[in-house]
């Protein structure tokens, strides 16, 4: 499949230098950029082309990969429009934060297999966890190719675009939150001794170990909370601080972070 990127920003970068890694053809592969700086850099990372202009990439690609700054992509669409009516059956593909299909078919003005996509940072290692949805022009085989796509950077779930604002809170803000966990960690290392690099590098690694332990335990319908049983032993430390954890709000601030990242993003929408 030929994949247009219009921007080449982190996002793209990740994406397309996923997709080579988990074996797409880069030399498939079509760029461009603001500044003729970032497309060229990555088409020779990949293997792939920088095209003459957005319409030139639009017009040589099968899928296009909008991978602008959310505030751009009306701007860029206008310059798109005509070469997506001249080339028709070409897919559309947006990760821009906000941008809900109605508002690019709005754009576009014209019926177009369109589909919407949020990855999160962890793209860049390929570990995204990224939702899409798609409008109803899209094929089987383009959701196929749509999923080895996303897949090659992480794994993708198809989600309802209603779900999109608590998907976003869920999988595109939480890293953020895992940062501050993390780092919060390591602050109640360092306070009891520890160095903050050493501290740091423990408390990531307990999180990778309990992401795998979860992952794995939901596939034998072993819950979360069940994992918390099996850990605390009656009367240790682990309970205590629990306990301790709970009382300070710990999954309550969770709850408050969730229920702000999915306002704000209705707001924006
Ligand atoms: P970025 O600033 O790193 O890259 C944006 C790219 O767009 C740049 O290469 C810029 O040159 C290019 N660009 C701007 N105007 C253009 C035009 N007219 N034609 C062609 N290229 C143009 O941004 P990013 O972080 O890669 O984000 C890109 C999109 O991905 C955003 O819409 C964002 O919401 C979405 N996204 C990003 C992340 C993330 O973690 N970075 C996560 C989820 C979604």
């Amino acid at each position: 499949m030929r994949i247009g990127f219009i921007g080449a920003g982190s996002m793209a970068s990740a994406i397309a230098r996923g997709a080579v890694g988990a074996g797409l053809d880069g030399s498939e592969m079509l760029f461009t950029d603001a500044h003729g700086v970032h497309a060229p850099a990555l088409a020779e990372a990949t293997g792939g082309t920088v095209a003459a202009s957005n319409a030139d990439l639009v017009l040589r690609s099968d899928y296009v990969v909008l991978a602008v700054k959310p505030h751009l992509q009306t701007p860029v669409i206008e310059q798109i429009r005509q070469a997506v009516t001249d080339h028709m059956g070409v897919c559309v593909l947006s990760i821009a934060a906000g941008r809900t299909l109605t508002a690019m078919e709005s754009d576009l003005g014209a019926p177009v297999p369109l589909a919407r996509a949020m990855p999160n940072v962890n793209a860049q290692i390929g570990q995204s966890m990224t939702g899409f949805c798609v409008n109803e022009r899209v094929t089987d085989a383009q959701v196929a190719d749509i999923r080895t796509l996303l897949d090659s950077v992480g794994r993708s779930i198809a989600i309802d675009e209603a779900d999109f604002p608590v998907f976003s809170a869920l999988a595109g803000c939480s890293p953020a939150w895992v940062f501050e966990i993390i780092d919060g960690l390591a602050r109640a290392g360092v306070k009891h001794g520890l160095r903050k690099q050493q501290a740091v590098a423990i408390a990531a690694q307990a999180l990778v170990g309990s992401a795998t332990l979860v992952l794995e335990a939901a596939g034998k319908e072993v819950t979360p909370g069940q994992l918390i049983d099996q850990v605390t032993s009656p009367g240790g430390t682990t309970i205590a601080g629990l306990l301790a954890a709970e009382e300070a709000g710990l999954s309550t601030s969770l709850v408050k972070a969730v229920d702000a990242a999915v306002a704000r993003d209705r707001e924006l929408c």
